[in-house]
């Protein structure tokens, strides 16, 4: 980080689509995941209303991607929900009771399953406002405590990661937010380390 920078020490914003990782195994973690590289210097990718409203829809919501955010304050809104929801789910910490009760009036506004009328055996999705999209992914997070799967969530070991993940391996000992992302970087430290000490690996 650049230490003659004076601005304040708030994360720094970036609004690129290309950070939004959706390796969380749920978008309630997907969602936590927007605040980047938590374990060092938090970086912030929801920037905007229009960055929630992007995100929505790259996390698969059938929210119109130039949906008017109906709400004044969406961002702020989304990232009180982001910090109630790391709160819940994260293992070390712990949800204060306005956090839950945030969870909880979020998770009323997600729409219920509606049935097909053409093929009732199945189920459709209609389109959904960015507000009640944000209220599926705080159903969601309910529906991971519902599943009891609380003790599956990890946290990256890569020193800079800071990633939350759901681990569904059988063994349950997953220790990557993906292999191919910080398992592979940290095999690549592993090596330049073993390099520079002169070992043949
Ligand atoms: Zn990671």
């Amino acid at each position: 980080m650049d230490s003659s920078c004076p601005r304040s020490p708030a994360p720094d914003v970036s609004s690129r689509p290309e950070d939004w990782l959706f390796l969380g195994g749920g978008v309630a973690l997907d969602l936590v995941n927007t605040l980047r590289d938590r374990a060092v210097a938090p970086r912030e990718t929801l920037a905007s209303d229009a960055d929630v409203v992007m995100w929505l829809v790259d996390a698969g919501y059938p929210v119109e991607p130039t949906a008017a955010p109906a709400r004044p304050a969406l961002r702020a809104e989304a990232v009180a929900l982001r910090s109630a929801v790391d709160a819940l789910l994260a293992p070390g910490q712990k949800a204060t009771a306005e956090q839950v009760q945030l969870i909880n009036t979020w998770s009323r506004v997600a729409p219920v399953p509606q049935l097909d009328e053409d093929a009732p055996g199945r189920l459709t999705r209609p389109p959904m406002t960015p507000v009640e999209a944000l209220g599926a992914v705080a159903a969601e997070a309910v529906a991971i405590v519902e599943r009891g799967e609380l003790e599956q969530i990890k946290i990256c070991s890569h020193e800079t990661c800071g990633l939350r993940y759901l681990d569904h391996s059988r063994a349950g000992r997953r220790r990557w937010c993906s292999m191919r992302r910080c398992g592979n970087r940290a095999k690549a430290a592993r090596h330049a380390a073993a390099t520079r000490s002169g070992r043949a690996l």
